[in-house]
């Protein structure tokens, strides 16, 4: 089975949507990028770290998809990392009310010996430094590395961003921080800047809008499916990358036209998702329902035009 490597925050969420309000529930981009990918056929780990203040259960669930949790540190008396925010009612934009970074302040990651031969390294959000120290430690070189970043770290650490950035494969971000970015408001103009910053591909996010991929004068658009009720579109974007880099890691194809389908797959992910608070919907989720949703995805751009 390939190896996928994940990097990435794990937190206690606190969300508030038009539809309710969450306590300090099990969030960052890890676990969600980890339960995305636990459905292809592959090995995952995951490297981060948490506070002795992190509930037993919340590993437990990590484990129980088989992820491997012995590159997430436990710090003695340390606090885990607190994220809380608010979306306001189009919910397609929200307002941070706290980032603590607790134990995540000074991390140094450790990659786990086995996954030092990862084939993909799925780089999520985090500080910057923490990416690259992941791929130094990697033993062999991976066929992917795909990063995913927010506006966060482009306020606070924009050049060890654009450090990591030159030695990754593609970059995921959204809309609104490829703007920040890259200077630019057109995603075209903006994607191509983003490219001359070192990823040959270029993902961005639009949310219920779907997902743009570039690659030199290539591009793919795949919708986001329109969906009856959306409730909590924390996560959205890691678990978009966990399809993502799964399928990848699973299909050990990283040409153009697989990593269409790599983005049919992410979006496919993501849209469960958001239909409940946090991680809820994904550890619910079962690979029927997501098949079946695949054939929805494929219905709603499906057209015969004869040209
Ligand atoms: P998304 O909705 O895809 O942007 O991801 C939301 C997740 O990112 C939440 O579960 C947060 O815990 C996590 N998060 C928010 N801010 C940061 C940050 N500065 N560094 C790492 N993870 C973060």
């Amino acid at each position: 089975m390939n190896k996928l490597l994940i990097v990435g925050s794990v937190a206690f969420d606190a969300i508030e949507t038009p539809f309710g309000k969450t306590d300090k529930i099990l969030g960052g981009a890890a676990p969600y990028i980890g339960l995305s990918a636990s459905f292809f056929n592959l090995q995952s780990a995951i490297v981060s770290v948490v506070g002795d203040d992190f509930p037993q259960e919340y590993l437990d669930l990590l484990t129980a998809r088989n992820i491997d949790i012995s590159g997430l540190e436990v710090v003695k008396g340390g606090k885990t990392f607190f994220w809380s925010g608010l979306y306001h009612n189009d919910l397609n934009s929200r307002d941070t009310l706290a980032t603590e970074l607790n134990v995540l302040g000074d991390f140094q990651p450790k990659v786990p010996q086995n996954f030092k031969n990862a084939d993909v390294v799925m780089l999520g959000n985090l500080h910057p430094l923490v990416q690259s120290s992941v791929l130094d430690q990697m033993e062999s070189k991976p066929k992917l590395v795909v990063l995913d970043t927010m506006n966060f770290w482009m306020d606070c650490a924009l050049p060890e961003l654009l450090d990591v950035m030159k030695r990754i494969d593609v970059i995921t971000i959204n809309d609104e921080e490829a703007r920040q970015l890259s200077g630019e408001y057109s995603l075209v103009k903006a994607a191509a800047k983003i490219r001359k910053m070192g990823p040959e591909y270029v993902v961005i996010k639009k949310g219920e809008h779907g997902a743009l991929l570039f690659h030199k004068k290539e591009v793919f658009f795949a919708p986001a499916l329109p969906l009856e009720e959306v409730f909590d579109p924390t996560g959205a974007g890691d678990t978009f990358a966990g399809g993502f880099a799964g399928f990848i890691t699973q299909s050990e194809n990283i040409s153009f036209e697989n990593m269409k389908n790599a983005v049919i797959y992410g979006s496919n992910l993501a849209s469960f998702s958001v239909e409940k608070f946090g991680t809820e919907r994904m550890v619910d989720l079962d690979k029927e329902e997501v098949v079946s949703r695949l054939q929805q995805f494929k219905s709603l751009t499906q057209f015969d035009i004869e040209l």
